[in-house]
């Protein structure tokens, strides 16, 4: 029983559920505290949940939350897929009110600088409701992870990566390695922007955005550099001779994922 009791108790005291539990964010002043994957967020924004170009999905998990700098990446990425002519990006997870570990889903988006975007793509209105929490969503890759499903890829896919990755702010974005190579493969012209695409676990029905640490956020922890060709050569080829591969930009959660928080970040999920 006491054995029980203690597991309960640091249950609670470490992550997952209580992050989750919290539904406002902490008041004061916009600040990303810790690392990707071990941080949490003080006065966190929302994203509006429909703008010009874009609809959140899944918001019943109320992961709509993040740094201001994050929210105009998207809304402005939006807005230059819709002039293009593109049909609405679907906005997945952002980060929990207060950031910090989710119980479910990922290891980083706890800092407010995480994002995934949707690679699906439906012309016509804006999803009910019902359908956001269910929203049909498939996959660049084959089902039998032999290459990319070339009846979902489209040039849309490309221009809309090509147009995050050369966007200010971002660190670097994380694609499944059939996409990575398949854009090194085909990118012609300047190819400078094939860099900020590092290859990820997963990450082929959804991309992910990352962003630097904004000015004015001394807490904030910076990831390690990476590769400053295009990472089309050996990164890249890594992936394609033994998996799973040493990481190489961020930790493979255990799990449960218990990542140590900075002591500052008690003060964030405390807060009334
Ligand atoms: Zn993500």
């Amino acid at each position: 029983m006491r054995r029980v009791i203690v597991s309960l108790i640091a249950a609670l005291l470490c992550c997952g559920a209580d992050w989750a539990d919290v539904a406002t964010p902490a008041p004061g002043p916009t600040q990303s505290i810790g690392f990707y994957s071990a941080g949490c967020l003080q006065g966190a924004q929302a994203l509006p949940l429909d703008g010009p170009g874009y609809e959140a999905i899944r918001t019943s998990r109320n992961r709509y939350w993040g740094q201001p700098v994050t929210l105009e990446f998207i809304t402005t990425l939006a807005e230059k897929m819709r002039a293009a002519g593109q049909a609405h990006l679907y906005i997945g997870d952002i980060g929990q009110p207060r950031g910090g570990p989710a119980p479910t889903g990922h290891a980083s988006h706890q800092v407010g600088l995480d994002a995934d975007i949707w690679f699906e793509r439906q012309p016509g209105p804006r999803l009910a409701p019902v359908q956001r929490e269910n929203a049909k969503l498939r996959s660049l890759v084959r089902a039998d992870d032999g290459g990319i499903d070339d009846t979902v890829f489209s040039q849309q896919h490309v221009s809309l990566l090509k147009t995050a990755a050369e966007m200010p702010n971002l660190d670097r974005m994380f694609v499944n390695k059939w996409i990575k190579e398949r854009l090194c493969h085909t990118a012609t012209g300047d190819r400078r922007w094939l860099r900020k695409l590092v290859p990820w676990y997963g990450h082929d029905e959804h991309f992910h955005i990352r962003l630097y640490c904004p000015p004015g956020n001394p807490n904030c922890q910076p990831q390690a550099d990476y590769p400053h060709d295009d990472g089309c050569g050996e990164a890249l080829d890594l992936w394609f001779r033994k998996a799973p591969i040493t990481p190489p930009v961020t930790s493979t959660p255990p799990k449960p994922y218990r990542p140590k928080l900075p002591a500052a970040c008690t003060a964030v999920l405390k807060a009334p």
